[in-house]
């Protein structure tokens, strides 16, 4: 049941309503004398009682008569001219006659006051209600003499008042009884004056007592609370308001609140309607996180991101501190997740997140944007010395180990910084220009950062601008190529050749492939360079052969990404068909990196190769990911010796390497042939530790088809000559 609250300032009124009944009713119970005349009594009785709609009684006490006015007996439903108290009581309803009786004895014996309502019994059978009072008035001699009063049909208000109690109740029941809490509080001293069952279970959830309990005490949401209060003073009534209330267990709780100021017990209060919006808004803030977050790690995802550098740049613009952007590229992931699957790799995703999460401060957000791509803006720091500081923490952090599944594994990652004030923009140019900071630092080796500055902007959006070039000059033949011969190291003669793609840009001109070529790989257009070198190489020979010209064999280098795509062998067998050529004219140059990827696919495939006939030449041998138990396992006929070795010969330690490597390619029966030999005195120092080819500058620089075939003509016109 819902409960009314005491009321506690109520009393001052209770009284003074008292004082003004006992006023009126002794006014109507003053003492007067008894009637003597009668008739004139009667007749200005019976004038009154017609207009006032009540009849009157009068009971001589000394004699025992009774006489009531025709009126009176019209109310009571008896005959004129009843004149005995026990005819009148057969007249009151049986359920109330005996309390009347007491209440008329009670009145002769003791004064009580006489005013009582009850049911009558009409002949007819009819129950009505009537009121009757009066009051004993003394004869002469102080004894009573008179008992008069008056009696009224009340039937009437009864019901109404009956009615109304009803609808009240009915009214209270359903508030009760109502699903949703329902408060009613006084707004003068914020004291709670009604709750329904729902508001005191709420109550109980919250830990409040309703007794002690004022409004203020149950809403903690202060600056809520003030507005729906002045609101509700304003106008009468709220708009809906949600704040949230504490637990008794400490958790929120979300409430939808609407009040409007009714009349309560004859004074103004507030009805507040109370609805309980939790699971709403746990479900509103669960989308929110849903359209906000990545799934698979929880961190921020790229729309949030996005609002979130919005939101940087605002506040920067408003407090002149700066922050930086960095955008994450982990080194390592597609390995991860190409050797041990996805889910191991989801796993790394996820241990990332968290490590990243650890070195940021709170105020940061880390978010994951694509495939292995994490971004942090990282807030209040200075320009350069912050940033880097931070930048290489997280190389560090993220090279070291993490374990899962027990296995040991390091993402690595890269890093592109910019930085908000310094590189102006908005948030989709800040990105642009950390992921050109991240190429460039992907492109220096990984397990690096970079700032994003104008210099490296022009420089990144000129090797992108070579990027979309190179695709032009694939399809309009701008590539061609030269051949440097390689020499037989004791004879100095040239024996076979190496051919080297060139690029012709119809604006920059000649493009060295230090520069095409690691864009070409990253784009995967170097296999289609590829192809078009090979046809061009196999081509040539075909025609030399044709004229009888021998250029000895030819090598065409091919790309680890080449080898990767798995398409080596049918794309030099394909040519070497086409042409007709044999394979013993081609030797293919490959470089270590090119195990490092898929060595079984790259080895077996090289196998194929070889075992097609095809000389496989191990080449820059030295640099990169040298490592001698690929040698072991590489299918090869020639070692060709890193330049860097060569040119350094004359230092004790590139002798002393030169030395090591020659001697191991001779103990696994492998050629040996120098490159880069600009000096006679790296020609002749290769020569003697046991090179069997030279290559480089001093010899022959790269040449074009018609000076390598007049190179070879010479040479097959010497030995001829020799010959005759
Ligand atoms: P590489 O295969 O080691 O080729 C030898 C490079 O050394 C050539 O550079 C050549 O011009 C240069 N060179 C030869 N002798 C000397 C010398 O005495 N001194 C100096 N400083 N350099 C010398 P190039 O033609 O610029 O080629 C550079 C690299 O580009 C090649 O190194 C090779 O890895 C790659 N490359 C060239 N053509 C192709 C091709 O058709 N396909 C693929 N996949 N890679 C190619
Ligand atoms: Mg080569
Ligand atoms: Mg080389």
């Amino acid at each position: 049941m819902g409960r009314r609250l005491p009321r506690r300032k109520n009393q001052r009124k209770i009284a003074k309503r008292r004082e003004r009944t006992s006023a009126i009713a002794a006014a109507q119970t003053q003492e007067g004398p008894v009637f003597e005349d009668v008739a004139f009594a009667k007749a200005g009785l019976e004038l009154a009682e017609r207009q006032a709609g009540y009849g009157a009684w009068f009971w001589n006490l000394q004699t025992g008569s009774l006489y009531m006015t025709p009126n009176a007996c019209a109310v009571l439903g008896i005959e004129e001219g009843v004149s005995a108290f026990d005819d009148i009581l057969a007249a009151i309803h049986e359920e109330d006659r005996e309390e009347v009786s007491a209440r008329v004895q009670a009145h002769l014996d003791a004064r009580e006051a006489y005013d009582l309502a009850c049911r009558i019994r009409r002949p007819d059978g009819e129950v009505r209600w009537i009121r009757s009072r009066g009051h004993v008035s003394a004869g002469a001699d102080g004894a009573p003499a008179m008992f008069a009063g008056s009696i009224e049909d009340t039937t009437y208000q009864v019901e109404t008042l009956n009615e109304l109690q009803r609808s009240e109740l009915r009214f209270r029941s359903l508030i009760d009884s109502a699903p949703f809490p329902v408060v009613i509080t006084r707004p003068s001293d914020r004291s709670l004056r009604y709750v329904n069952e729902s508001m005191a279970e709420l109550l109980e959830v919250l830990g409040k007592s309703a007794d002690t309990l004022s409004v203020p005490d149950l809403m903690s949401d202060t600056a809520t609370y003030e507005k729906l209060r002045a609101q509700l003073l304003a106008k009468g009534v709220t708009e809906n308001f949600e704040m949230s209330v504490e637990r008794a267990d400490g958790t929120p709780l979300w409430l939808l609140i609407k009040g409007l100021i009714i009349d309560y017990e004859g004074e103004p209060c507030a009805y507040l309607i109370l609805l309980d919006v939790t699971e709403r808004r746990e479900l509103e803030e669960k989308l929110r996180v849903q359209a906000t977050s990545d799934s698979l790690t929880g961190v921020a995802n790229r729309a949030e991101l996005l609002d979130q550098l919005e939101f940087a740049i605002s506040v920067s613009n408003r407090t002149d501190e700066g922050f930086a952007l960095l955008l994450l590229d982990l080194d390592n992931f597609k390995m991860v997740n190409d050797t041990r699957g996805h889910s191991v790799g989801d796993k790394l995703l996820v241990e990332t997140s968290k490590r990243l999460h650890e070195l940021v401060r709170n105020t940061d957000t880390v978010a994951r944007i694509g495939g292995d791509e994490f971004a942090i803006i990282a807030r209040h720091l200075d320009q350069t010395h912050g940033v880097s500081v931070l930048a290489q923490k997280i190389i560090d952090a993220l090279a070291e180990p993490f374990y899962i599944d027990g296995i040991a594994m390091t993402a690595g990652c890269s890093i592109g910084i910019a930085h908000y004030p310094w590189d102006k923009g908005d948030p989709e140019l800040l990105m642009q220009n950390a992921d050109l900071a991240l190429y460039r630092a992907k492109d220096e080796g990984r397990g690096c950062f970079q700032l994003f500055d104008e210099e490296l902007s022009r420089a990144v959006h000129e090797r992108m601008h070579l990027e979309h070039d190179l695709r032009i000059a694939l399809d309009t033949d701008q590539f061609f190529v030269m051949y440097q011969p390689r020499f037989d190291a004791e004879t100095r003669e040239p024996v076979a050749g190496e051919a080297l793609a060139r690029w012709n840009h119809p604006d920059k001109g000649l493009i060295s492939p230090g520069l095409f070529i690691p864009i070409a790989e990253e784009t995967g257009l170097v296999i289609d360079l590829g192809r078009v070198v090979l046809d061009r190489v196999v081509s040539d020979i075909a025609r030399w052969r044709e004229e009888g010209l021998n250029v000895g064999p030819m090598s065409v280098n091919i790309s680890p990404i080449h080898l990767a795509a798995g398409c080596v062998l049918e794309d030099v067998f394909g040519t070497l068909k086409k042409h007709n050529v044999p394979a013993q004219c081609l030797q293919v140059e490959v470089t270590e990196s090119a195990m490092i990827t898929d060595e079984e696919s790259a080895s077996s495939q090289i196998k194929a190769l070889a075992d097609g006939g095809i000389e496989i030449l191990i080449d820059d041998f030295g640099t990169g990911y040298s490592s001698l138990s690929y040698l072991h396992r590489f299918t090869a006929h020639e070692l060709k010796i890193d330049r860097s070795f060569v040119s350094n010969v004359h230092e004790a330690t590139s002798a002393i390497l030169a030395r090591q490597i020659v001697s191991i390619g001779k103990s696994l029966n492998l050629k040996i042939v120098a490159e880069g030999v600009e000096t006679d005195a790296q020609a002749d120092f290769m020569t003697a530790i046991g090179c069997d080819e030279l290559q480089g500058f001093l010899l022959s620089r790269p040449i074009k088809a018609p000076d390598f075939e007049t190179l070879m003509r010479d040479r097959q016109a010497r030995i001829l000559a020799k010959k005759a």
